[in-house]
């Protein structure tokens, strides 16, 4: 068979146990895909043949004997933050390129117990922050609709995967977007769970109160079945929550879109900078799902412009503080002959972070010191609370809230935008990780230069499972999300 990559999550899983293939044969049918194409994506860090097949041969072995769970054999890609025993784990970052993993964190190690394949580690901005992929110590990724493009970011290099079919789907986190907008800059369906929903443990921290781990995949099917995998209580993470996990597949069809509210905040689509074509196909979307029964109804989000400020102090404070630990003594980065501990400090640090990341340090460790910390990181939590109020009070009136993901389609690789040109970016993700809540991006059409438009839609607290079925109702009624980018249309 050579379309294997063209398949969905439970196609594959319906061919491995019905042995029309074996988990093997669409191990190496990637591994090969990945040394012909990723030369020009760069979307893997590190590709792990070995361990890939491995795990494929220990599926194969299960599957014959009867005994494999749904999943079985399947192959993943997971962005370079998880951490992967025995594997490089770098966190796009020259502090971590010498860093192998002693342990996997709880969703590696989730997947592997589903006996899902790992087929590498897939590049990042470094730490996550960012958002086209470009701070990556291994440089950038392309986008796969376009190689003068970005994938969006942090997690480009999971979208780029999936969008080139170099893995069915991927892992992904999401501190202000990073699953969002890649998602919508490469024409995918990804998830991000309300905070607590999946576990940290074993995720290289950026801002632990916003990070989160989802999934990233072509459908929000595929995303439901990754969710089915990663999802529940973790006791080696405290802020996890122990509640009840869903059937997100079988709950595909569970939400009724017919009388569903969808509000739409007016604010937001007058946010200068959002792109005409942006704007129209968010639109038209609106109305394909008031077609199929939804109701819009007009909500009030008034704190849009206090997002940005509010987001690029809480993350930097708190990346200030988890990445102090990277001090050259005991993992990562060490400068070359220190004189004394004060130099090895200086010159590791300086040496093994980018600019990037060296700018967040500054803005977090100015925002929590002694003269500042009211004035600045105090009143940002007092407005964090403000705007998760400002949702609570908007999901009185309506069942999920719609938005565009980002404001643009992707961005030229190398267009050099200021750091707050940058961080505007991110004015339609940002706010649902202060308030905690989940929210999906689904591809919904394309620009004038054929790079694809993603509506975000954002649920009340644990209502994963409602945003994966109205995505999935809306997938069963339209394509946008079968289109596929120009190097996996010339790969087909
Ligand atoms: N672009 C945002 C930032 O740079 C969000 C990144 C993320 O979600 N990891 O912080």
């Amino acid at each position: 068979m050579t379309n294997l990559h063209r398949l969905s999550i439970r196609e594959l899983s319906e061919g491995l146990q019905q042995g029309k293939f074996s988990s093997r044969e669409l191990t190496q049918h990637y591994l090969k895909r990945i040394e012909k194409i990723d030369a020009q994506v760069k979307s893997y860090v590190t590709v792990t043949p070995e361990l890939a097949l491995s795990q494929a041969d220990a599926a194969d072995a299960a599957i014959k004997a009867g005994n494999a769970i749904a999943l079985a054999g399947i192959p993943l890609a997971h962005k370079d933050i998880f951490c992967t025993q025995g594997v490089r784990t770098s966190a796009g970052s020259k502090m971590l390129d010498n860093f192998i993993s002693p342990y996997d964190a709880t969703v590696v190690t989730k997947a592997k117990a589903a006996g899902l394949v790992t087929l590498g580690k897939v590049n990042m901005d470094e730490f996550a922050m960012g958002s086209t992929s470009e701070s990556s110590y291994y440089g950038a990724t392309k986008n796969p609709w376009n190689l003068d493009y970005v994938p969006g970011g942090s997690s480009g290099g999971s979208a780029a995967v999936v969008a080139a079919d170099l893995a069915p789907f991927a892992t992904g986190t999401d501190t202000g977007g990073s699953i969002r907008q890649p998602a919508s800059f490469c024409g995918l369906t990804g998830l991000k769970p309300t905070y607590g929903r999946v576990s940290r443990f074993g995720i290289i921290a950026f801002a632990s109160s916003l990070d989160q781990a989802g999934p990233m995949a072509r459908s929000a099917e595929d995303c439901a079945y990754l969710m089915n995998v990663i999802a529940g209580h973790d006791a080696k993470d405290s802020t996890s929550v122990d509640k009840e996990v869903d059937n997100y597949v079988a709950n595909l069809n569970a939400t009724s879109v017919k009388g569903l509210r969808i509000g739409i905040p007016k604010q937001y689509f007058n946010v200068a900078g959002l792109a005409a074509d942006v704007k129209a196909r968010v639109e038209e979307s609106l109305k394909k799902l008031e077609d199929m029964g939804a109701i819009l109804v007009e909500v009030d989000l008034n704190m849009v412009e206090a997002y940005v400020p509010t987001y690029y102090l809480i993350a930097p404070a708190e990346a200030s503080s988890n990445l102090s630990r990277y001090d050259g003594v005991r993992y990562g980065y060490r400068c070359e002959n220190p004189v004394d501990l004060m130099d090895l400090y200086k010159r590791s640090r300086s040496e093994g972070f980018g600019e990037e990341v060296k700018r967040r340090i500054l803005i977090g460790t100015y925002a929590l010191s002694a003269g500042y910390y009211d004035a600045y990181y105090v009143k940002a939590q007092k407005v964090r609370r403000l705007i998760q109020q400002d949702f609570l009070k908007a999901f009185e009136q309506v069942d999920v809230i719609a938005a565009p993901s980002a404001p643009t389609t992707a961005y030229k690789i190398g267009a050099n935008l200021s750091p707050t040109e940058m961080y505007l970016g991110d004015v339609y993700t940002l706010a649902v990780n202060l308030a905690g809540l989940p929210a999906i991006n689904a591809p919904v059409g394309l620009d004038d230069h054929n790079l694809p438009v993603g509506l975000q839609l954002i649920g009340n607290y644990w209502s994963e499972s409602q945003l994966l079925s109205i995505v999935h109702q809306y997938q069963q009624n339209t394509d946008f999300h079968t289109q596929r980018a120009a190097i996996a249309e010339e790969n087909a």
